[in-house]
């Protein structure tokens, strides 16, 4: 756990994104964090160290990375884990045996198994419901109520929740509000602004941006979250390398272009979409067709680049993930590269069937990660892919 210096607080997204938690290194004056590959520090006598012992408890380009996402999400301390999962599982610790959360319904699906299959065994309940309605949320709640978890947007169905009222309610019965802002990043939505207590992110995603890690994160402005966590860090110990870090450390400079380019282009992939006779609809936060659109304005700065749409079968949906050639068919999403996915059968494939369809998660639906290649390239790769499976 790592505390962000007032000072890099002041700028703007960009600078932060670049400066803060990064002083060149006192040493050498390397301007880059070195990735301190070690797993032990010499102290200097008996009780005094220089503030590192050993490397589960802290390490220096750690540090670095967690004061950087804390001041992009406007928090005071940021945790790095080894993958979001990691974070999440910490997240659920704060929890005791008999406690209930409340959880959106359309969590990502490993989020949900992590609940389900892991901490529902070890004493935890959970209701998962539909965070649209506040009204739900409220209505899920019990006496034994401790945590609100939300993703907003949703994975893949592109859902939002009111954050201000979620905030206002979970204030109101003292839950632990937690959101999942992997889709959006801190560049596009700050939920800490809105009344949420911790934030979390899978860092393989957007923060850096280049498909080459994995990691999470989770940022807070309350101290005695941070120590309670902190301490779960280091007694758990589901902590990042420093070199997985400084990758993501390298992603999060250019966090606020990339996002400017994804959001520019998701606009207008999902608008071309939308057009097309083939696709039944397009879930994306920007389109005026959204149910929520007025929502993602007020809490949103921009729309980011995850666009799902429905194709209708299951054999649609085949065609024209396995037609596209710049979309690569993979799992994950967030990187510079555009992606192509089908929820039913992969990120989704833990979530029981049932509660996929009653979502309107189904086994038409496909799911991209729009990069940020040249957009009419992307629009081209797709009008050849929607063409042929047509034809087909
Ligand atoms: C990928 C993802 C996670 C899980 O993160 P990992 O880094 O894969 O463990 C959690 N939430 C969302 C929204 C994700 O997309």
């Amino acid at each position: 756990m790592a505390r962000v210096h007032d000072d890099d607080l002041r700028h703007g997204f960009a600078t932060r994104a670049i400066h803060a938690g990064q002083a060149p290194d006192p040493t050498t004056g390397a301007i880059m964090p070195p990735i301190y590959q070690t797993s032990t520090y010499v102290q200097d006598g008996l009780g005094r160290h220089r503030g590192f012992e050993y490397a589960r408890t802290r390490n220096p380009t750690r540090d670095a990375l967690e004061r950087n996402v804390a001041a992009l999400e406007g928090g005071r301390h940021g945790l790095a884990w080894a993958s979001g999962l990691a974070a999440t599982d910490a997240i659920l610790k704060l929890l005791s045996a008999g406690d209930h959360v409340v959880c959106g319904e359309n969590v990502y699906g490993g989020t949900h198994r992590l609940m389900q299959q892991i901490f529902a065994r070890l004493g935890l309940a959970f209701s998962f419901v539909d965070t649209r309605d506040p009204e739900i949320i409220d209505r899920a709640c019990t006496p034994a109520t401790r945590m609100l978890f939300v993703e907003t947007p949703t994975n893949p169905m592109m859902r939002l929740t009111d954050l201000a009222t979620a905030g206002r309610l979970a204030r109101e019965r003292q839950l632990l509000f937690v959101v999942d802002n992997t889709f959006a990043t801190p560049y596009l939505q700050n939920p800490l602004a809105f009344g949420a207590d911790l934030v979390m992110h899978s860092s393989t995603k957007y923060l850096n941006g280049h498909s080459d890690m994995v990691g999470g994160m989770i940022v807070t402005a309350r101290d005695d979250l941070a120590e309670r966590l902190a301490f779960l860090q280091n007694a758990s110990g589901a902590v990042p390398g420093p070199m997985d870090c400084w990758l993501a450390l390298r992603g999060t400079k250019t966090l606020p272009l990339r996002m400017a380019r994804h959001d520019q282009s998701g606009r207008r992939i999902a608008g071309w979409l939308s057009e097309r006779s083939e696709v039944q609809r397009v879930y994306y936060p920007g389109l005026p067709t959204h149910e929520q659109h007025e929502l993602a304005c007020r809490q949103m700065r921009g729309f980011g680049g995850m666009v799902s749409f429905d194709l209708g079968s299951l054999e649609g949906a085949r065609r024209v993930v396995e037609a596209t050639r710049i979309f690569a068919f993979a799992e994950s999403l967030g990187g510079v590269e555009s992606l192509i996915g089908h929820p039913a059968s992969m990120t989704h494939a833990s979530v029981p069937r049932a509660m996929r369809e009653g979502m309107g998660l189904t086994d038409g639906l496909v799911r991209l990660s729009v990069g940020i290649e040249d957009p009419d390239d992307l629009i081209a790769d797709l009008r050849q892919a929607l063409d042929r499976a047509g034809k087909a």
